[in-house]
């Protein structure tokens, strides 16, 4: 308790990928509020705004440079290829826990409403470790993305994930976790369910989403029902289970029918049964497939997990490190 005294250093870290639309719009916000927190002593005047450009193909990185020279309280590191919104955002963790007492990981489209952050801070003051950043409204989505979104959790939720509703990557985590996150060496990462695995002190702060000042979603339902497939099968062994479960049954009810078609031969009741045989044929091949595609992605992932290939490389930083 004695090193929550003296005023924490404060990481802001934010993933932006082809974001030179909402950067200019967005950093001065962040900047603002880095500065009010550490007049207000909130934080210590050591923190700081981390840019992680996650391999963007447009004006980004120049963006943060130029801004990391314009203003200390910014800083910026450049992935040497796109990773992906997760491993942006923990190349930025990683990069920012040596240097830092508390994080807290927000998009950079100010979609997550920044005041937040002060709410958290004081959470972390109070001896929570993660503070999950919730959404309490949707109002400003679309239906679809709404709906979407939300079968997200549910399914999440059902297929055996561990995950907080309604909570994205708007997060406080302390560096303290972070060091003990670090030994999380999977490459099929999924963060938002991770921290709960890690454990330690955490609660919620609820806000509202905003919608995106530029730009466009790099979230099409696409990525999302990957996000989701991953998410669960990072998470969760849940789909095996079932798929077992209802191999089991099947197997029961064809045990019954064939009883029933041998009963039905000496009872010299046969017909032609091609359509019951087709019926059938095509029902179990069906369910194997399912089954052997759900099983094939979990020993694809586990190829991708042996291998253990580096989850990012930062190619430059602005500043030394
Ligand atoms: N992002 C990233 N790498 C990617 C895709 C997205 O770093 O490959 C960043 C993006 O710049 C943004 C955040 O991840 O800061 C969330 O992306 P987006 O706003 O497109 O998703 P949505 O909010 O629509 O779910
Ligand atoms: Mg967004």
């Amino acid at each position: 308790m004695a090193a929550k005294k003296t005023l924490p250093v404060l990481y802001v870290v934010t993933p932006c990928y082809n974001e030179e639309k909402v950067l200019p719009l967005t950093y001065p916000l962040f900047l603002k509020k880095v500065k009010e927190l550490i007049k207000a002593k909130m934080v210590s005047p050591e923190s700081k705004v981390l840019f992680v450009n996650d391999g963007s193909k447009d004006e980004t990185w120049d963006i943060i440079t130029k801004i990391a020279k314009e203003n200390k309280e910014i800083e910026g590191i450049c992935l040497s290829r796109n990773r992906g919104h997760q491993n942006a955002v923990l190349a930025g963790l990683m990069e920012a826990k040596e240097r830092c007492d508390i994080t807290v990981s927000i998009d950079c489209d100010g979609q997550d409403d920044i005041d937040a952050i002060d709410e958290m801070i004081r959470r972390y003051a109070e001896g929570y470790e993660v503070v999950y950043g919730v959404r309490s409204k949707r109002d400003t989505d679309t239906f679809f993305k709404r709906f979407t979104a939300e079968s997200f959790y549910k399914l999440l939720h059902m297929m055996g994930a561990e995950i907080v509703f309604n909570h994205a990557d708007y997060r406080l985590v302390s560096s303290r976790v972070l060091n003990e996150f670090e030994s999380f060496r999977e490459v099929n990462l999924f963060l938002r369910g991770m921290f709960p695995l890690v454990g330690f002190k955490s609660t919620t702060v609820a806000y509202e989403r905003q919608e995106r000042m530029a730009g466009e979603s790099h979230y099409p339902l696409s990525k999302m029902l990957a996000l989701a497939f991953d998410g669960i099968t990072s998470l969760s062994i849940k789909p095996i289970r079932i798929i077992t479960g209802i191999g089991v049954i099947v197997a029961i009810i064809s045990f019954a029918g064939v009883i029933y078609s041998i009963a039905s031969f000496f009872a010299g009741r046969t017909v032609p049964g091609w359509t019951s045989m087709t019926c059938i044929l095509c029902f179990v091949s069906g369910i194997q497939l399912i089954s052997l595609g759900i099983i094939g992605e979990y020993v694809g992932k586990t190829y991708l997990e042996t291998k253990q290939r580096p989850r990012y490389i930062i190619s430059e930083r602005t500043y030394k490190e």
